[in-house]
């Protein structure tokens, strides 16, 4: 395969090294922005999940543009993630509640306005374990947002649109009085991924935020489809984004200039020590039965924080 057969191929991760953003998914968050407004009055937010750092960025542009004062990022994944400009990292799980924890930290006690998450687990092509790894961690990052997001807050994850889909629902309207299930256009129709939208966090009365999970924490052998009255939530659904914005199930020609050739342009941030290069240093290297085979990246620290 070429290198441009995926520009051809993909209007939206060509458009995204075109205009800087390290993944494409950049253009998710802000088609949901250009929906529901997400980041008016937005001073402190949370990027959880977040490298290579796309979301971040859309974070640090629109959060830092107007008022350089009083802004706090904070961007949270297991990976490291090149620094950016305004964006303090952790680097940590987000199923732990020293993650919450250190997230609160960083704000010096104040709750945020904002939690972003576009989690996803790494998909193994079975769409029952996948889905159910990305509910655990939808719920993960519930349970983190209950931590720190202030009364009135807004959360905003990645879900997918499963067959227990109803019970994550349940889940969010519990803590939030507004919950929409938004499509944006640069998320492929062919995915089952979605963006629950989660307005006005209002938890109950007295609820003590916690790292518990209900799927995990209960057997797992309800329907949840078949929950009936108060217990069964149907959320509105939006397609979101300009309708006549790009369609990213489709293939859009390259747009030449006349006389001009095609010129690749390269990500705007690789990964820094991926997984797969220690995988591939061993193959390459014949190392793969040795255990005691060094690392690639041997002196991987912890990303330096921007300040
Ligand atoms: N929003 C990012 C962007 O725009 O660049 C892309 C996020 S990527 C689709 C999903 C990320 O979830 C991966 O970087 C992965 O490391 C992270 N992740 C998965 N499980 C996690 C966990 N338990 N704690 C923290 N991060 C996790």
């Amino acid at each position: 395969m070429g290198r441009s057969s995926k520009d051809k191929r993909d209007i939206y991760y060509r458009l995204a090294k075109e205009e800087g953003w390290r993944a494409r998914s950049a253009f998710k968050l802000l088609q949901l922005d250009h929906e529901f407004n997400l980041f008016t009055g937005v001073n402190r937010a949370v990027d959880l999940c977040a490298a290579p750092g796309s979301w971040s960025q859309v974070l640090s542009r629109k959060l830092r543009f107007s008022k350089n004062e009083g802004v706090k990022i904070v961007a949270v994944d297991l990976q490291a993630m090149a620094p950016l400009p305004g964006v303090t990292q952790i680097q940590g799980d987000i199923t732990k509640v020293s993650t919450a924890q250190e997230i609160i930290r960083h704000f010096e006690g104040q709750p945020a306005d904002l939690v972003v998450c576009d989690g996803a687990p790494d998909v193994t092509g079975l769409h029952d374990v996948d889905e159910y790894i990305q509910a655990q961690l939808l719920l993960a990052a519930l349970n983190i947002t209950t931590h720190v997001l202030k009364p009135g807050g807004t959360f905003v994850a990645k879900i997918f649109r499963g067959k227990d889909v109803t019970l994550l629902y349940s889940q969010l309207k519990i803590f939030f009085s507004g919950v929409t299930c938004a499509k944006p256009r640069s998320s492929r129709n062919s995915s089952i991924e979605a963006f629950v939208v989660c307005q006005n966090y209002s938890p109950p009365e007295g609820y003590v935020p916690n790292m518990s999970n209900p799927l995990l924490d209960h057997s797992y052998d309800v329907d949840f489809n078949q929950l009936e009255g108060p217990n069964r939530v149907i959320v509105p659904f939006l397609a979101c984004g300009d309708l006549s914005a790009f369609d990213s199930d489709r293939t859009y020609p390259l747009q030449l200039e006349a006389g001009k050739q095609y010129q690749y342009t390269p990500p705007t941030q690789p990964p820094i020590c991926p997984p797969y290069q220690q995988a591939c240093h061993l193959r390459k290297n014949n190392l793969l039965s040795r255990e005691d085979a060094p690392s690639v990246c041997p002196n991987q620290d912890k990303p330096e924080l921007a300040d």
